[in-house]
C-alpha cells in the first residue's frame, strides 16, 4: 500500500473484531499441548522493531537499511514513512521487508527524514490496517507513528474515545495513540505528542515523524530497548538496536533513557522530558532471547550477557557429559558459555535450516511430524554414543524441546540432558511480547521433574532467577522478570476477577488477570 495523501479521521473505517471465548479451558494439568507438528518454533516473539533517521538526503534508504536489519522483531508487515517538506509520505505492505520493498517503493519515499517499522502482531491481529506506520492529519499537520511495545490501558482508552466519536480502522493499541494526539486542541506537535502520551500505560518505545523532524519517546519503565546514533553527515539515527546502526555505519550514542522524550528538528537535538531516576522495567527476555547477539542492549553486549547466563547454567547445572550441543541459532552463545565453564567439548550436533519461510504450505495430518525438521537436523556423527546437553533458551509449551530431544536420540545420543539458560517461563508477557495463554506455559503448572518427562529428557536444569540478574548485570530495580515471576510492573486495566493471567496479547486483549497477584518490588 501506498499512500501520498493522508486521509482525514473522519474517512476511517470502524472496523470490530469480534469477541471470541477463551481458547483454552483453564486446567492447564490436564492439557499437556497437542503434538501437531505445525512448523512453530514454541518461543515468545518479539512485537516490533523500529528505526528512523532525520538530515539525510537518502532518508528512506538508510530506513529500509535500518529495518532491514531490525527484520527479527517482527515478520507481519513492515513499512516507512517519509517527509519530503510539503507531503508525508508512507509505503507499508504484509510481508518481509525485502519482499515489500524495491526500488520503486523507496524511490515514492522522498525526502531528508523518515520512519520505518517492522511488526509482529501481539495486540490486534495481523492485517495491513494494524500495519505501522500509522500516520494521520491532525488541526496542526501530519505526523506519523511507529511503536514498539504495548499499552495495557489501551482497551480503556479506545471505548473513551469512541464514545467522543474517534472511528478506528484497525485494532492495534497504536492506533490509540493516533487518536490520542488528534484529540489534543492546543500546543505545538511535540506538545500534543507529550499531552497524549500522559494518558497511556504499559510499554512503548516510539517514534513520531512529523513535518518539523523527529520526536523519539520510551515509557517510564523502560520495557523496550531504543537507542540513539549519529551518521557521519552529523543525521541523527534512532533504531531498537544497535545492529541497525552498524549496518548504516552510524555511531552509536546512547540509550534513549526509560521516561526520557527526545526531538530532532532544524534546531538541533534536545530532550524534552528526563524523568526524575525511578525503578526501571527493561525486558531482560531482549538479552536472553529477542534481541540480535551483535546487538548491544540496555547498555550490555546481548552475546557477551548470553555467554554469561551459559556460565552460570554450567555452575548452577552441571551434569557429566561428553558433548554441549546448541539449540541455533539463540542457543549458541550460552552453549558456548556452557562449555567454557564446565570444560566439556562444544559441538554443533544440531543444524538449522535458514529457509523455512512463513509462506511455508502445513502438511497434511499424515506428515505433519516433520515441522521441527523442516527447522533443525542432528548430526548423528557429534552425538552418537554419547552423553549430549543440549542448550536452548527456553521451553515456552514443551512441544519443540519435545522433538528435539528424541531426535537428538534417534540419531545414536546415549544420554540427552536438556539446560535452559533462564529461569522456567511461567506467565504471559503484557508489555509487547507475544507470548501464549498462561495454560499453555508448561512450565506453570509442572514441576521441572515433569518436564524432563514430557519433554524425554535424562535431566533437565534451569537458570534461576538470581543467576540470571547477576550474570546479566541486572540490578533488580532495573529490569522486568514478570515473565517468570508473575511480578508485573503496570497493573492492566480494567481488572477482571476471577481470571487468572488466561489471557495474553496474542488475543488482542489483555484481561486484567495479573490485578490481584501484581507485586510491585520494594
Ligand atoms: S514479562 Fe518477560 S517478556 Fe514481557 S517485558 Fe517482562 S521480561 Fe520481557
Amino acid at each position: 500500500m501506498h499512500l501520498r495523501i493522508v486521509p482525514f479521521f473522519r474517512d476511517l473505517v470502524v472496523a470490530i473484531a469480534p469477541a471470541s471465548p477463551p481458547l483454552y479451558p483453564p486446567d492447564p494439568r490436564m492439557r499437556l499441548p497437542v503434538l501437531t507438528g505445525v512448523p512453530s518454533d514454541d518461543k515468545f516473539h518479539d512485537e516490533c522493531g523500529v528505526f528512523g533517521v532525520f538530515g539525510h538526503t537518502e532518508a528512506a534508504n538508510l530506513a529500509y537499511l535500518g529495518i532491514h536489519a531490525l527484520q527479527h522483531r517482527g515478520q507481519e508487515s513492515a513499512g516507512i514513512a517519509s517527509w519530503d517538506g510539503r507531503e508525508l509520505h508512507v509505503h507499508k505492505a504484509m510481508g518481509l521487508v525485502a519482499d515489500i520493498f524495491d526500488q520503486e517503493a523507496i524511490g515514492s519515499l522522498p525526502g531528508s527524514s523518515a520512519i520505518g517499522h517492522t511488526r509482529y502482531s501481539t495486540a490486534g491481529s495481523s492485517n495491513l490496517a494494524n500495519a505501522q506506520p500509522m500516520f494521520a492529519r491532525t488541526t496542526i499537520g501530519n505526523v506519523a507513528v511507529a511503536h514498539n511495545g504495548n499499552l495495557v490501558n489501551a482497551d480503556e482508552l479506545r471505548h473513551e474515545l469512541a464514545a467522543r466519536g474517534a472511528l478506528f480502522h484497525g485494532t492495534s493499541d497504536t492506533e490509540v495513540i493516533v487518536h490520542l494526539i488528534a484529540h489534543q486542541t492546543r500546543g505545538t506537535i511535540d506538545e500534543r505528542i507529550h499531552a497524549a502520551l500522559s494518558d497511556v500505560r504499559g510499554a512503548y518505545s516510539l517514534l513520531f515523524l512529523t513535518e518539523k523532524g523527529i520526536v523519539a519517546v520510551r515509557d517510564p519503565l523502560g520495557f523496550r530497548p531504543l537507542v540513539l546514533g549519529k551518521l557521519k553527515n552529523g543525521a541523527t539515527v534512532f533504531a531498537s538496536e544497535t545492529c541497525a546502526l552498524d549496518l548504516i555505519e552510524a555511531e552509536y550514542i546512547r540509550e534513549i533513557e526509560p521516561g526520557e522524550m527526545v526531538v530532532v528538528d532544524d534546531k538541533g537535538l534536545r530532550t524534552v522530558q528526563r524523568l526524575p531516576p525511578q525503578r526501571a522495567g527493561k525486558c531482560i527476555f531482549e538479552l536472553v532471547y529477542f534481541a540480535r547477539p551483535d546487538s548491544q542492549v540496555f547498555g550490555r553486549s546481548v552475546y557477551t550477557t548470553r555467554k554469561a547466563f551459559g556460565r552460570r547454567l554450567a555452575q548452577e547445572a552441571p551434569v557429566e557429559a561428553d558433548v554441549v550441543v546448541p539449540v541455533p541459532d539463540s542457543g549458541v552463545p550460552a552453549a558456548l558459555g556452557y562449555s567454557e565453564e564446565s570444560g566439556i567439548p562444544y559441538d554443533l550436533g544440531l543444524i538449522r535450516s535458514h529457509y523455512v519461510g512463513r509462506t511455508f504450505i502445513e502438511p497434511s495430518q499424515s506428515i505433519r511430524h516433520f515441522g521441527v525438521k523442516l527447522k533443525l537436523n542432528p548430526v548423528p556423527d557429534v552425538v552418537r554414543g554419547k552423553r549430549v546437553i543440549v542448550v536452548d533458551d527456553s521451553i515456552v509449551r514443551g512441544t519443540t524441546s519435545r522433538k528435539i530431544v528424541k531426535m537428538i536420540r534417534d540419531a545414536g545420543a546415549r544420554e540427552v540432558h536438556l539446560r535452559i539458560s533462564a529461569p522456567p517461563t511461567r506467565w504471559p508477557c503484557y508489555y509487547g511480547i507475544d507470548t501464549p495463554v498462561r495454560s499453555e506455559l508448561i512450565a506453570a503448572s509442572h514441576t521441572e521433574k515433569e518436564i524432563a518427562k514430557y519433554v524425554t529428557a535424562d535431566s533437565l536444569g534451569y537458570l534461576s532467577r538470581e543467576g540470571m540478574h547477576e550474570a546479566a548485570r541486572a540490578e533488580p530495580r532495573g529490569f522486568c522478570d514478570a515473565c517468570f515471576t508473575g511480578e508485573y510492573l503496570v497493573q492492566l486495566t480494567p481488572p477482571q476477577a476471577g481470571v487468572v493471567g488466561e489471557h495474553g496479547p496474542r488475543e488482542g486483549k489483555p484481561t486484567g488477570a495479573a490485578e490481584n497477584l501484581t507485586v510491585l518490588r520494594a
